[in-house]
């Protein structure tokens, strides 16, 4: 039998120390790596237009399979052309499995070998996602990436559990390989789980990998844990991993942990943090997280970022952006929403030239010294935590 073109193909470019410079290529374009994706939890950026997300510079955005299997249901936008026809975006979309939405936003009921049974937190309907499901929704979704169904343990979790947890997460992905039968139009991503043990981590590397998948996927971090430990768990994951595919460190988004995910050979990162802190009225700068809110902003005519040339640098102040914060203007959220997500685009847009001159190490440093210098503390525990 010959084997199958998978849908993606990743081609690594070059290496700085551990950090990676790739291509992934898909159906629907070229993504250059280390790439940032934004999140369109409901298949949309929040308060953005597709048009405003490509000209930001994003190469591919994440929308969640449980947010659209819930509301409108897959069939629906299976009917409407797929995900990109229905919500007018014609780049990449990667999907995730709905695993980690269920195991945290919905009122969780069993977990068996057959699948998750969970409440839905919209209307408190019932429902069972196992791995088939999962591929079904998104399938009929039409992504160009799918995430293999996962159990995402919390933290802290006991090993025996977090054991278990890693064996049926490798069940679960060979069933979704199992019913994967489009593969050149989908691409299958597995999911590394293990908590915070790092044998476990290697245990779920080995397993995850040897199904030899098109991408891996690093799940279960920056679920609450000290970013210390999310950095070790990670060294004890890439170095498992094989260097010709793509790793995606999953639901990870603030400047320090994409820079420090880059140096650790991760490819691909998403999280909702750049566009909620935007509808909170604060933004990320290269001097630091700026709080809108802040009195300092009134008269202050300038851009929030100078060195920023986004839509909204260009065009407004510091001053009217807060007067847009404090009026609870709709625009405030979509203007701020920009800005984040072009900071975070063009972040990685400099990572990728730092290792193709192989600086990366210096870029990296003086990056964050700038960045962390004013900002004592980016964000209170609680909303560092990500991924829906
Ligand atoms: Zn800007």
């Amino acid at each position: 039998m010959t084997q199958k073109q998978n849908a993606v193909n990743f081609e690594l470019i070059r290496k700085d120390g551990r950090a990676r410079r790739g291509r992934l290529t898909t159906p629907r374009g070229v993504i250059e790596t280390p790439v940032f994706m934004p999140v369109g939890t409901a298949a949309t950026v929040k308060a953005l237009k597709p048009d405003d997300v490509k000209e930001l510079g994003a190469q591919i955005i994440l929308a969640n399979t449980y947010h659209l299997y819930l509301r409108p249901g897959h069939e629906v936008v299976k009917k409407a052309g797929g995900l990109h026809t229905f919500m007018h975006w014609d780049r990449p979309i990667l999907t995730d499995s709905g695993g980690f939405q269920v195991f945290s936003l919905a009122n969780l009921g069993k977990i068996t070998e057959e699948g998750v049974t969970f409440a839905s937190h919209i209307d408190g309907s019932r429902h069972l996602i196992s791995p088939e499901k999962s591929m079904e929704i998104q399938n009929a979704l039409g992504s160009d990436i799918m995430m293999a169904f996962d159990e995402c343990v919390p933290y802290p979790a006991e090993r025996k559990y977090t054991e278990a947890s890693v064996l049926r997460t490798t069940r679960w992905a060979e069933r979704c390989k199992a019913v994967h039968k489009d593969t050149e139009r989908q691409s299958l991503f597995g999911i590394i789980q293990g908590g915070m043990f790092a044998d476990l981590r290697r245990q779920s590397a080995e397993q995850i990998t040897a199904l030899d998948l098109p991408g891996y996927g690093i799940g279960g971090l920056s679920v609450g844990e000290p970013k210390e430990i999310m950095y070790e768990v990670l060294d004890s994951c890439t170095e498992y991993l094989p260097q010709n595919r793509p790793r995606y460190l999953m639901g990870v988004g603030s400047p320090d942990a994409l820079l420090e995910g880059v140096a650790r050979g991760v490819d691909m990162f998403d999280c909702v943090l750049p566009t909620r802190e935007a509808r909170h009225g604060r933004a990320m700068t290269r001097d630091g997280s700026v709080n809108l809110r802040n009195a300092a902003c009134t008269e202050d005519f300038g851009p929030l970022d100078p060195t920023c040339d986004c839509y909204t640098c260009r065009n407004f102040s510091r001053s009217y952006l807060r007067h847009l914060v404090m009026s609870k203007e709709i625009l405030g959220a979509t203007l701020i929403s920009i800005h984040n997500l072009a900071f975070l685009t063009g972040l990685m847009a400099e990572a990728r030239g730092a290792i193709d001159e192989n600086t990366y190490a210096s870029f990296k440093s003086e990056t964050m010294r700038r960045y962390y210098q004013k900002t004592q503390s980016f964000l209170p525990e609680e909303e560092s935590f990500s991924g829906f």
